[in-house]
C-alpha cells in the first residue's frame, strides 16, 4: 500500500513536472525581441520614450502611450497635441486612438483643451463600455478623469492661422519631410511637414504582445468638427495580436474610405510582408482616385507579430523611425508609388 502511495505521489509529481516543463519551454520560445516603430522623423524621440518601457520588459500598451505623449507635448510640432494648428475657426481639436493585444480599443475625436488625447483614449478603453467619445462629451469625460483643461493654441499657431485667414483657402497638400520653398495657397509650404502629420506608433513587447497608438491635430484649417482617420479603429490604427499591427498618416479621408489599417493587417494575415501589405493598401487608394492622387499623401506603417516592419506611401518623403535592441534611432525612408 505504502509503495502504491509512493508510486502515485511520484507519478503525480512527475506529471506535474512534465506539464510544467513544456509550458516554460513554450514561454521561452514565445519570448520576442521587443521593437517599436513610428511614423515620421519625430518618431525617433517618441520611440526613445517607448523603448524605456520595452527594454525593461514592459507592456507594449504602456510603451505606445508613453511614446505618443512625446510629440503631443512638443511645442515645435504643429500637427500633434498642444501647439497643433487649429481648424478654420481657430480651435485646436485633437484625434487619438489606442489598441491593445486583446483587441481592446479606445478613442477620442475632435476633443479640445486636453493636451494628451492619447491618455484619454486609453481611459475610454479601460474605464468605459465605449470605444469612441467625441467633442464636448470627450472633454467632459477627460475632466471627470482628472485631466486639466488648457488652452492649446500657442501664439505661433495663432499667427499661422491668422496668416491663413487672409486667403482662407483649404488645400491639403501632399505632405512629406522633403522640404521645398514652394508656397501653397494654404499659407504653408508644399511638402511642409508642419501642416498635417500624425504619430502612429506600433510596438511589440518581449512577451510577444502588440499594441498601437495614433494621435494628431489632423488637417490644419479643417472645418470645425472634422474627424480624420486617426481615431477611427480600422482606419488610422488596427492591431491583431495573431497577425500584426498597422497605422497610417496623410489625408485621413482617403484612409477612412479604404479602411486602411484593417486592410493592411488582413493582407498580412494572407501572408504578405508588412511592406507589401502597405503597398497594396496604397494601391487601393490610388485605384479609387486615379485622377488627383499625385497631390495626395497617404503612408502606411506595419509591424507583424514577428517584429518585421515595413511601410509604403503614395509620394516620396514619408519615413518611419525604428527602435530595438540593436539600434535606437534609425529613421528609414519608406518606398512610394510615385
Ligand atoms: N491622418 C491625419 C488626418 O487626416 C493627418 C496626417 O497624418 O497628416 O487627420
Amino acid at each position: 500500500m505504502a509503495d502504491r502511495r509512493t508510486f502515485l505521489k511520484d507519478s503525480i509529481l512527475a506529471s506535474s513536472l512534465l506539464l510544467a516543463t513544456p509550458a516554460r519551454a513554450t514561454a521561452a520560445v514565445k519570448r520576442a525581441s521587443a521593437r517599436v516603430v513610428s511614423t515620421w522623423d519625430f518618431g525617433v524621440a517618441a520611440n526613445a520614450a517607448a523603448w524605456e518601457i520595452l527594454s525593461k520588459g514592459g507592456r507594449a500598451l504602456d510603451a505606445v502611450e508613453a511614446g505618443a505623449r512625446v510629440p503631443e507635448q512638443d511645442l515645435r510640432n504643429h500637427s500633434v497635441g498642444r501647439a497643433g494648428y487649429p481648424d478654420r475657426d481657430g480651435r485646436v481639436t485633437l484625434d487619438a486612438s489606442i489598441m491593445d493585444e486583446h483587441g481592446n480599443c479606445g478613442a477620442v475625436a475632435a476633443i479640445e483643451h486636453i493636451a494628451h488625447p492619447i491618455s484619454v483614449a486609453r481611459r475610454v478603453m479601460e474605464k468605459t463600455p465605449h470605444v469612441l467619445l467625441v467633442g464636448d462629451g470627450a472633454l467632459q469625460f477627460a475632466i471627470e478623469q482628472g485631466f486639466a483643461k488648457e488652452d492649446l493654441l500657442t501664439p505661433e499657431s495663432e499667427t499661422a492661422w491668422r496668416a491663413w485667414l487672409k486667403t482662407a483657402h483649404y488645400d491639403p497638400v501632399a505632405n512629406s519631410e522633403v522640404k521645398s520653398d514652394q508656397a501653397t495657397p494654404a499659407g504653408g509650404v508644399r511638402g511642409d511637414a508642419r501642416n498635417h502629420d500624425t504619430i502612429g506608433m506600433l510596438a511589440l513587447d518581449a512577451h510577444g504582445n502588440l499594441s498601437g497608438a495614433c494621435t494628431t491635430s489632423g488637417m490644419a484649417w479643417k472645418l470645425h468638427g472634422r474627424v480624420g482617420d486617426s481615431p477611427i479603429i480600422g482606419a488610422g490604427l488596427y492591431v491583431d495580436n495573431d497577425v500584426g499591427a498597422a497605422t497610417s498618416t496623410g489625408v485621413g479621408e482617403e484612409v477612412i474610405r479604404n479602411v486602411g489599417s484593417f486592410l493592411v493587417v488582413e493582407l498580412m494575415r494572407q501572408g504578405r510582408s508588412p511592406e507589401d501589405a502597405c503597398r497594396e493598401a496604397v494601391a487601393r487608394i490610388i485605384k479609387r482616385k486615379p485622377h488627383g492622387v499625385k497631390d495626395l499623401q497617404v503612408g502606411f506603417l506595419a509591424l507583424n507579430r514577428h517584429g518585421d516592419a515595413g511601410a509604403w506611401a503614395i509620394q516620396k518623403g514619408f519615413s518611419y523611425a525604428v527602435c530595438d535592441a540593436s539600434k535606437q534611432d534609425a529613421l528609414i525612408p519608406a518606398k512610394s508609388t510615385f
